[in-house]
């Protein structure tokens, strides 16, 4: 039964208020046990900080009620209307005493009705403020009886400025006196105005302590002090007032963040880290000199940087973003030569088996005899390579390990295997992480860690191109590089929507094309979002972490609330590999790639894909990232709108590897002007991976974005867009370097040190991962 939470003895009794309260108050002392443990179990917040920092989600004007006619079925809401009648009626069938009422509230224009049921005569009660002509804000679950949409018995609050019958106490009246009513965020046990309340009650007697943003600073930007803006936030005087208070509210988050983050920086850059420079006539030196192709001027210059940074004696941490196919790999194995050639080893660790087995072959492939350490025709410096995965078979694994231990092996490529106990390294002195978004930052750390006395040099590579404010945010303390162009001679991708349901000889049209491709000894990838027969494992079993920040979307997991298609199932690689061969592709060679298959099997049928064996590959997104076969030009995605904007950017990166131009046909049977197929459209009108992966931000959560620990009730970015406050974030950035580097112990500024440490203690989890 929902009580009315104006009766609520709790909140706002005179034992309780406190004379000064303070940000870092529980709310246990601050509002009383049952309130408190109400709001630590609807939001989990357990002090008065974490209270004021439950922002409204929006404000109702007075005078200004509801569009009651926008409500839908199984909507949670709070409305603001007016008591329009009160009709009470017997129930003699439920009891002596039983009664129904139903109350009619209005905005004026449509109606909604209310209905309250007793057993009692005294259960009456329940109705005796609703009076006609007064106003209120009712809270509850939209349902229908018969043809009317109705609230059962919601939870409801009328504001001041009823007649007198309607028993309204004086702490109430003020309570909704100005002109803007907020409106929190609630759930079933903790209304919006029992919050209200809550914040009214810490709100009077709030001593917010020294403001953590430093006056000069502060005057600078115009900013208001913190006090002012959380009583604002809370309770605006108008809509100016609001906007300064959030303005501000918005710099304490990325202010806070950017300084706690330089902290950071600086800290990790006073670690002892062994120096790895570059040493004449080495494995690194032959390599570049092997070398099939002119770097481009962008691997030039991050080369160099990076040569730079691992000659340092800290440790290098830096993020190297750029497009497929931009050649961020030769990038990393001249960054793990320098290290070899210094005497230390390098570990790269790879998403998937297939990338780590790939990643095996084409080092070993490009060093030649520069990787057949012990073998007969090696070359003089050469140096050992290994791989470990979990399919590596007992024998080659012991041996595996032992190189590593030893030092045998310089390089070091595998899947999460690497990060095992029993791997271990004579000398790990750089760590790279290919396609970052498919680790957890505990694998980073995990490897990390593995260095004996000095931390490694850490690169972490990203063909999802992470917008500016992002990379600033999440991956804050790591320094980033972009190579900004593709190698000379890569052409371009044409990418075209197939719809498969209005115009199905289109799709006839793709399968001849792929003919055509395979007539001319190219090849092709046929992209489905499901397996198909038995679970669906999709390809997940390499991937270890789903928590971080690119595991968002890219993992091969469907979109959510994508329904245009209907209700068929998602096109299965094994059903459609068996139609393509009994139709329109039969006679070419097909093989069949997913994350079901035995290891061993799926590295044999990369490699005849790879050998030019199979035609046409059909597959899941287990190809889509690092998968580098140039002879393949064309790639047909059923389903398309099952993927998201930067997965499928990632997947038709797998054919403008070579010199022929690349084809991606999207078929989709999602209708034209649907979000679906918006998003499509979107794909094939460009070929730039950050406006497209701004796309998909746009589409999601702020949470969602920073991963499962920001996502989480104690984020500390509520106010803050990534996307839309990048000027602010940049500028925050600015600023907090400055302030963070003239004072590293912010000596200086203890009210900042002092909020620091508190989001760091809210969120040490979220930051260590960073
Ligand atoms: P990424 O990992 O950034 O997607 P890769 O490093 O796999 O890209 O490079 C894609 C392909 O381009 C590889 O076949 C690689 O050998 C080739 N490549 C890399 N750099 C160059 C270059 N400067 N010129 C020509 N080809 C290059
Ligand atoms: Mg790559």
């Amino acid at each position: 039964m929902p009580s009315l939470s104006a009766n609520s003895p709790d909140v706002g009794a005179p034992f309780y208020a406190a004379s000064v309260t303070t940000l870092s108050e529980p709310l246990t002392r601050a509002l009383g046990p049952k309130t408190a443990k109400a709001l630590e179990a609807a939001f989990g917040m357990r002090t008065v900080g974490e209270l004021l920092r439950h922002y409204p989600r929006r404000y109702y004007t007075r005078g200004e009620l509801t569009d009651l006619s926008s409500l839908r079925e199984g909507d949670h809401v709070t409305v603001l209307a007016r008591v329009d009648h009160v009709g009470t009626h017997q129930m003699p069938s439920k009891g002596h005493n039983a009664g129904r009422a139903e109350v009619i509230i209005t905005d004026d224009r449509a109606k909604l009705v209310l209905t309250f049921f007793w057993r009692h005569p005294g259960g009456r009660y329940i109705i005796k403020p609703l009076v006609p002509g007064t106003v209120g804000m009712f809270a509850g679950t939209v349902s229908r009886f018969r043809t009317r949409l109705q609230l059962v018995h919601p939870e409801y609050e009328m504001l001041p400025g009823a007649p007198p019958n309607a028993d309204l106490s004086p702490e109430l009246a003020a309570e909704f006196a100005a002109e803007m009513i907020p409106v929190y965020p609630a759930s079933a046990k903790a209304s919006s105005w029992m919050i209200a309340r809550a914040v009214k009650t810490v709100l009077d007697p709030l001593d917010a302590g020294e403001d953590p943003i430093p006056a000069e600073l502060r005057e600078r930007h115009g900013l208001a002090g913190r006090a002012e803006a959380i009583r604002a936030i809370h309770r605006p005087l108008d809509q100016a007032d609001l906007k300064r208070a959030r303005e501000r509210l918005k710099w304490d988050e990325a202010f806070l963040l950017q300084a706690a983050l330089a902290q950071r920086r600086l800290a990790a850059a006073a670690m002892p880290a062994m120096p790895r420079p570059h040493v004449d006539g080495g494995i690194a030196g032959e390599f570049d000199a092997r070398l099939p192709f002119t770097l481009t001027a962008g691997q030039v210059a991050v080369g160099e940087t990076i040569a730079g940074e691992l000659a340092c004696a800290y440790p290098m941490h830096r993020l190297l973003q750029g497009e497929v196919g931009s050649g961020k790999t030769v990038i990393a194995i001249r960054a793990m030569l320098q290290v070899v050639d210094a005497g230390g080893q390098a570990a790269l660790l790879a998403p998937t088996e297939v990338l780590a087995q790939q990643h095996y072959r084409s080092v070993t492939g490009m060093l030649g005899p520069l990787a057949q350490a012990g073998q007969l025709g090696a070359a003089e410096h050469a140096t050992g390579v290994a791989l470990l995965t979990g399919s590596v078979g007992a024998a080659a694994r012991r041996s595996a390990l032992s190189d590593v231990f030893t030092g045998d092996a310089g390089i070091v490529i595998g899947t999460h295997a690497l990060l095992e106990e029993q791997v271990q390294f004579s000398d790990l002195g750089l760590v790279v992480i290919d396609e970052q978004h498919r680790f957890g930052v505990e694998q980073r750390d995990a490897l990390r860690a593995k260095a004996a006395d000095n931390r490694p040099h850490v690169l972490v590579m990203t063909a999802t191109p992470i917008p500016r404010t992002v990379a600033m945010t999440v991956y804050g303390d790591l320094e980033t590089s972009t190579l900004t162009e593709l190698p000379a001679g890569r052409s371009a991708i044409a990418t075209h929507v197939v719809p498969a349901a209005d115009k199905p000889h289109f799709l006839e049209r793709a399968w001849e094309r792929v003919r055509e491709e395979v007539t001319r000894g190219r090849q092709a990838y046929v992209v489905c979002p499901r397996i198909g027969e038995g679970p669906e494992t999709d390809d997940t079993d390499d991937y270890p972490g789903e928590d971080d920040f690119g595991s968002v979307d890219m993992t091969g997991g469907i979109p959510r609330g994508i329904g245009e298609t209907g209700r068929r199932q998602p096109l299965a690689v094994l059903d459609v590999a068996a139609t393509l061969d009994a139709g329109p592709l039969a006679g070419l060679r097909l093989g069949i790639l997913h994350g079901r298959l035995h290891p061993e099997e799926k590295d044999r049928v990369m490699r005849e894909f790879s050998a030019g064996e199979i035609d046409v590959l059909v597959a899941t997104t287990v190809i889509e990232v690092g998968v580098d076969v140039p002879n393949a030009t064309v790639m047909v995605v059923m389903d398309a709108e099952r993927f998201g904007v930067s997965q499928l950017h990632q997947l038709r990166g797998r054919v403008g590897r070579g010199t022929a131009a690349g084809l991606c046909l999207l078929v989709t049977e999602a209708q034209p002007d649907t979000p679906s197929r918006q998003r499509l459209d979107a794909v094939a009108a460009t070929l730039d991976g950050f406006k497209l992966s701004r796309l998909d931000l746009e589409q999601r959560r702020e949470g969602d974005v920073l991963g499962a620990a920001q996502a989480g009730r104690h984020s500390s970015l509520k106010l803050l867009q990534l996307l839309k406050d990048e000027d602010l974030i940049g500028l925050a950035r600015e600023e907090a370097t400055t302030v963070v580097s003239a004072d590293p112990q912010l000596t200086a500024h203890p009210a900042l040190r002092a909020a620091i440490d508190e989001l760091l203690g809210v969120q040490a989890e979220y930051l260590d991962k960073t």
